[in-house]
């Protein structure tokens, strides 16, 4: 009875390392770690024994006779990877690297900027060293960045990487300071210098904030959104509560050909009596559930080749019921030429199905189609978005040889009444450190701005991956990071010119004489119980507290209840930051 890895693989490599037999690839360090959409199980070595399943953050693997009907598809993809890279060699990885230990042990506190999974990631990576202390702070009172404000609702095993994460916040050495905003511009409680005096090390990981413009004529017109934003508007990310979305129209277009652009057009197509059972937040919620939209189309100006989103979401999307999901080829050949890799070649089979479907008009359709780029938002009547026009593209190899969408000049318009823009998040520049305008990212060699100052995840490598990509990229910062502490170039409190300096508890008085309401771990469990308990109330995971001033009420209250207790290391008031 083999396992199966399934579509919410987060590719953190936690099975490969649990798994005793190396049954699972690509491995890290083989070629194609950390690129290929998915890991996958060897159905002939493996051994049955459920370790992976057990170590998988977000229940992604199972054995082959618990698979769902739309979960069957992964049997042949886990074992159509091996047909091509059959690894032969099974001597045993040491996957799981002897513990670096420090050159000069001595107490470390380290800042983490940013509770989203690459923070967190961090900060496990780092306490793995008992020298330790990791402060996570983030401008929300809520952890989890886009595990909690990006993943679609309908994907409920990858919100199951928090059960990881609530694991690391409760790492001895972990502290949150959460609702504490970094920087120099409004709302922002400390500044880059003040954490740079405080701790031996920051590391930024605040992720790519911002999106990507088409740069068409008519993008600003009113139902004209952005994508990242509606996600955000869906998922209770507080500062898009006020999105003004219209579901009036009965076509939308999603502009972009990624993970996202799935995303959007899964939920703006889904079942309201299916989203109620999901944390998807109350407002949008009854938006949704009032939606006119009937037909979704989602654009991407190359060739199903060269789409961006990844084979596990393509089939989990086939697999929807309840709504039609359909290629329109505009008469062109779905694929031409050779299929670009194992995963690429059942992509393709993927679309051909899909092409080959006939639509039942009762339903919502999500059409896919390619080779098609907008050219500008024209409005309606009434000054919103009322047509876009599309421009019709070809495929031409640039000085590389890859694939480039030029246009044909043929044009139609598509009458629409809201455009969602998909193409991609983008990072904004970071106060006191560098910025590279083009990727929306910080300069650094391996992590490393300059030593003492890091970053991990989009804010370092772009906005790419999965969850799970950010482990690895957590563990190069962190590596990196002990180098600079080995080779002499971070500076301890005691080493620090012009005297001692101050330390992570000093910050923390800092805050409370600015009046700094900070939210600390027991803070965010009471909003999390809290939201658990009228969730459950209403048959749901979770109602997500959407108000900021609301989520600082509730773990005040329990700060104020909270006994002071003794530890080890002294008096601490719990509901202290
Ligand atoms: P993405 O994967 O980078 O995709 C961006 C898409 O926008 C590409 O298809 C790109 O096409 C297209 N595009 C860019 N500029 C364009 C333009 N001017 N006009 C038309 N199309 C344009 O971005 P994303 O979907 O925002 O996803 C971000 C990251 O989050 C990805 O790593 C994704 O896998 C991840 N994510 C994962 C999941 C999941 O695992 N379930 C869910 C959501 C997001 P070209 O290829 O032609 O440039």
């Amino acid at each position: 009875m083999p396992y199966v890895v399934t579509q919410s693989c987060c590719s953190d490599a936690s099975c490969v390392v649990a798994c005793p037999v190396n049954c699972i690839h690509p491995a890290p360090g083989e070629p194609g770690f950390a690129t290929a959409e998915m890991l996958y199980v060897d159905a002939d070595s493996c051994v049955d024994c459920g370790a992976c399943a057990t170590a998988c953050p977000v229940d992604a693997i199972k054995p082959h006779t618990r698979l769902s009907e739309a979960e069957l598809p992964f049997l042949d993809i886990n074992a159509a990877y091996f047909d091509v890279f059959p690894h032969a060699d099974r001597t045993p990885l040491a996957v799981v690297a002897a513990q670096r230990r420090m050159k000069q042990p001595r107490p470390v506190h380290v800042a983490v900027v940013g509770a989203g999974p690459a923070g967190l990631y961090v900060a496990d990576e780092l306490l793995r060293h008992p020298e330790t202390r990791v402060d996570v702070l983030d401008r929300l009172p809520t952890p989890y960045g886009l595990v909690r404000a990006g993943v679609a609702p309908d994907h409920p095993h990858t919100k199951r990487a928090t059960t990881l994460f609530a694991a690391i916040e409760a790492e001895p050495g972990f502290r949150y300071l959460l609702g504490v905003g970094v920087g120099e511009g409004p709302g922002a409680a400390v500044t880059h210098a003040e954490l740079v005096a405080h701790y031996d090390a920051v590391v930024y990981a605040v992720g790519a904030a911002s999106d990507k413009a088409l740069g068409v004529p008519g993008e600003d017109l009113p139902g004209s959104l952005s994508a990242t934003d509606l996600v955000g508007w869906y998922n209770g990310h507080p500062d898009k509560q006020d999105l003004a979305v219209d579901l009036g129209h009965e076509r939308a277009v999603v502009v972009g050909n990624g993970n996202v652009a799935l995303d959007v057009a899964r939920v703006l197509t889904a079942d309201p009596d299916e989203l109620a059972g999901t944390d998807l937040a109350r407002v949008p919620w009854a938006v949704l559930a009032g939606s006119g939209v009937r037909e979704v189309v989602v654009l991407g100006r190359r060739g199903p080749d060269q789409a961006a989103f990844t084979l596990p979401e393509l089939v989990g999307l086939a697999a929807l019921r309840g709504v039609n999901v359909v290629v329109d080829t505009q008469g062109a050949a779905l694929s031409e030429g050779e299929a670009p890799g194992v995963e690429g070649d059942l992509r393709r089979q993927v679309l051909a199905e899909l092409a080959s479907r006939t639509p039942d008009p009762a339903l919502r359709t999500i059409v896919l189609r390619f080779l098609t780029s907008p050219t500008r938002l024209l409005a309606g009547p009434d000054g919103r978005v009322g047509g876009i026009e599309l421009v019709r593209n070809e495929l031409v190899a640039d000085a590389a040889g890859v694939p480039r969408a030029r246009s044909t000049g043929e044009t139609e318009v598509l009458p629409v009444g809201l455009v969602l823009r998909s193409v991609g998040y983008h990072g904004e520049p970071v106060d006191g450190l560098p910025h590279d305008a083009a990727t929306g990212t910080v300069p650094h060699t391996a992590g490393r701005v300059v030593p003492g100052v890091y970053v991990a995840g989009w804010v370092k490598r772009g906005p790419s991956g999965f969850i799970g990509t950010n482990k690895a990229d957590a563990q190069e910062t962190v590596s990196t990071l002990l180098d600079d502490l080995d080779a002499g170039l971070v500076a301890g409190p005691e080493a620090s010119v012009g005297g001692p300096r101050s330390h992570r508890g000093d910050l923390a008085r800092v805050l409370r004489e600015r009046g700094v309401a900070v939210v600390d771990l027991a803070g965010w469990r009471a909003i999390d119980a809290e939201e658990r308990r009228r969730g459950a109330a209403a048959g749901r995971p979770r109602t997500k507290v959407v108000d900021v001033a609301e989520m600082h009420r509730i773990a005040a209250q329990t700060a104020d209840a909270r006994p002071r207790r003794r530890t080890l290391l002294g008096v601490r008031t719990a509901g202290r930051a």
